[in-house]
């Protein structure tokens, strides 16, 4: 990850999976140079600004010049701070791709991961937690955690980290210019007043550590959520599937109000097995009952239990429900097979009434979460880590301050929380810190 500023890097931005709009970005000195030759802009742009164009790159594929918008930064008001292009287009991979080689033929190399965001980090852009937000942005899968990830992003954690920072490189400046008048016993601060200043420091640190922590709790369990139209079964399942009677069970549709949350270990990993709230009202359109059956705890499961009543077929928002997650992420379930035989084989059938299907389903369980991708955030646990570290040393410095043992000492921890906090907040970032992070990001960001 050393490459060098001076290569003008392209990469497919967003796009090459189906989304609408398909982005190819281009940032570097020579970003205008490697388009100009196959790009028909009807003005060259001098300033920011988006132009319609035809790129003749994608002959081949699209049959003809495809049109797009054109973005242009010329100077250093780019997200690089380098001149840089955005080709934003139809959302088709083969189409972005011809882009990229053509880019490519005309002077671009291919972006390694993260190097984008590496090069707005380097010019100034961001910090090292803004960075690690963008980072979280992408890999944010629930909704929570992209809002906090954006509420990092605008500087939520590392300003008043920042704060902090400065605070105590005021504070240090005071204790060393004590430390070379000590014959004259010249006092820049008095004992109270560092005592006061490392205690709101130490808050400071604390809060922050409580805000990343807080980050991820609850995400720490693999959810695995059954979900499902009212009455299919779900809850008779789930109890059988954990073998006690934990959920309500009941004749009428819609009992189960609250999830209902258990730890279980399964195939050795201890997981938190979700019954979904049984949903009232099933009369209202299908696209709203869709709506409802995807409920949030649905949308932020590790993995997903459909359940379909064998003894009909499934409903627009009962497919909906499968169609919507990644196929790695679910698992089809026929329930009530006691009284039906369910059409599609391949899916599991089960009863909870009988028993039927229940070690099968567990089985299945324990197969699928083996083969989820680590869900671990390094960098978080990098961060709490030096945040942790921080808190320490500030609590040393304060001991110290206080049974008067010198202000060496206290300088000393001050030092080392500074470095730790550097280390969050990106003041201090060394080289394999940000290969770890860059490393992550998709290519294109
Ligand atoms: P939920 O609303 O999806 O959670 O469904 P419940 O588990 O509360 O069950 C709804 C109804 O279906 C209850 O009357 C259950 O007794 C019945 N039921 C659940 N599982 C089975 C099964 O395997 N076979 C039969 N015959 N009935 C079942
Ligand atoms: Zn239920």
């Amino acid at each position: 990850m050393s490459a060098a500023l001076e290569d003008t890097i392209v990469a497919i931005g967003s796009g090459a999976n189906g989304a609408l709009r398909g982005v190819v970005r281009i940032s570097g000195p020579a970003a205008y140079d490697c388009v100009k030759s196959w790009i028909a802009l009807q003005d060259p742009p001098e300033h920011f600004g988006r132009t319609s164009a035809l790129s003749a790159a994608t002959a081949g594929v699209a049959d003809r010049q495809l049109p797009c918008d054109l973005y242009y930064w010329p100077d250093q008001r780019s997200y690089t701070r380098q001149p840089s292009i955005e080709i934003h287009t139809i959302g088709s991979r083969p189409l972005l791709e011809e882009m990229v080689a053509a880019a490519c033929r005309h002077g671009a190399r291919m972006a390694e991961p993260g190097e984008f965001t590496l090069r707005a980090f380097l010019a100034g852009r961001l910090d090292l937690t803004q960075a690690e937000a963008v980072l979280g942005v992408i890999d944010a899968e629930g909704d929570a955690r992209l809002k906090q990830s954006l509420a990092q992003l605008a500087g939520g954690l590392s300003s008043p980290l920042a704060e902090a920072r400065r605070q105590l490189l005021e504070l240090l400046a005071h204790l060393e210019a004590g430390l070379d008048f000590v014959e004259e016993d010249i006092e820049f601060i008095t004992s109270a007043e560092l005592c006061a200043q490392l205690n709101d420091a130490r808050d400071c640190v604390e809060h922050a550590l409580s805000q990343l922590t807080g980050r991820d709790a609850g995400d720490e369990l693999i959810k695995v959520v059954f979900c499902g139209a009212p009455n299919v079964g779900k809850s008779s399942l789930f109890n059988a599937v954990i073998g006690e009677e934990a959920a309500i069970v009941a004749d009428l549709a819609g009992t189960t109000r609250d999830t209902l949350q258990k730890t279980i270990v399964i195939g050795g990993q201890t997981i938190a097995l979700i019954d979904t709230a049984g949903q009232e009202e099933v009369d209202a359109g299908p696209q709203q009952s869709a709506q409802r059956l995807g409920s949030e705890q649905v949308s932020r499961a590790d993995l997903r239990i459909v359940c379909w009543d064998a003894g009909r077929e499934a409903t627009f928002a009962e497919q909906k429900l499968w169609d919507d997650a990644p196929a790695d992420r679910r698992l089809l379930v026929y329930t009530k097979c006691d009284l039906a035989t369910p059409g599609d084989q391949s899916a599991i059938a089960t009863s909870a009434a009988v028993g039927q299907g229940i070690l099968e389903l567990r089985d299945a369980i324990a197969e699928r979460i083996a083969q989820l991708p680590e869900t671990e955030d390094a960098t978080a646990v990098r961060c709490r880590a030096s945040l942790e570290q921080a808190a320490e040393s500030l609590m040393s410095a304060l001991s110290a301050a206080e049974s008067g043992l010198g202000e060496e000492l206290v300088a000393v921890e001050i030092r080392m929380a500074l470095a730790e906090l550097g280390r969050v907040v990106g003041a201090i970032a060394t080289d394999d810190i940000l290969d770890v992070i860059f490393s992550r990001f998709c290519i294109g960001k």
